[in-house]
């Protein structure tokens, strides 16, 4: 439980309006910097940037082959009914997951916006977003860290049998220096 109030804790303050500076919500503070998403061409917003952005979108569709769940359509759905039918016990597991993979292409696109790194692909999002997940769940009370790591474990088997079936029909376009990960079927 303590691991999920902290990864909740984490995502809402990341979400809270204003505090999350997404692109556009630098611009809207006179900020006069490009405010395309470090990983496309579309501009950044909170929607784009975690839900709709092809790089969320491939780590979303990851997570849906790997337990079966239909990614979450924006913000308020990831925590307002997206996983009404599971018990809690489950839905707050796969809760600490979906924040831990917020969490990561946060930080990715931040080491891209701040620290000028190359554009994290897919796979390294999701294998810093099971980071944090272990990370979180040694807060946890030590029998429910076991199904938590078999997670971990699924999610990143899943990743790497995914890209290396999949790997090469996806093309990476770089573009000014940008990164596009696009399906090519
Ligand atoms: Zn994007």
């Amino acid at each position: 439980m303590m691991s999920l109030l902290l990864a909740h804790y984490t995502t809402w303050n990341l979400f809270q309006k204003g505090v999350v500076l997404t692109k556009d919500n630098l611009a809207s503070r006179q900020w006069k910097g490009s405010i395309k998403c470090c990983f496309c061409n579309f501009d950044e917003a909170i929607q784009h940037l975690f839900f709709d952005c092809q790089l969320a979108r491939i780590i979303w569709r990851i997570v849906h082959v790997s337990f079966n769940i239909t990614p979450p359509m924006n913000i308020l759905h990831m925590f307002n009914g997206w996983l009404i039918e599971l018990n809690k016990k489950l839905m707050y597991k796969i809760l600490v997951g979906a924040s831990a993979v917020c969490w990561a292409i946060w930080l990715s696109r931040n080491d891209m916006v701040f620290n000028n790194s190359r554009a994290a692909t897919p796979l390294q999002v999701i294998f810093r977003g099971t980071h944090w997940i272990r990370f979180w769940a040694l807060l946890q009370k030590e029998n429910g860290r076991p199904q938590v790591t078999l997670g971990c474990r699924v999610l990143e088997t899943t990743a790497m049998e995914f890209f290396a079936s999949n790997g090469w029909s996806f093309s990476y376009r770089i573009s000014n220096g940008q990164f596009c990960a696009c399906f090519s079927n």
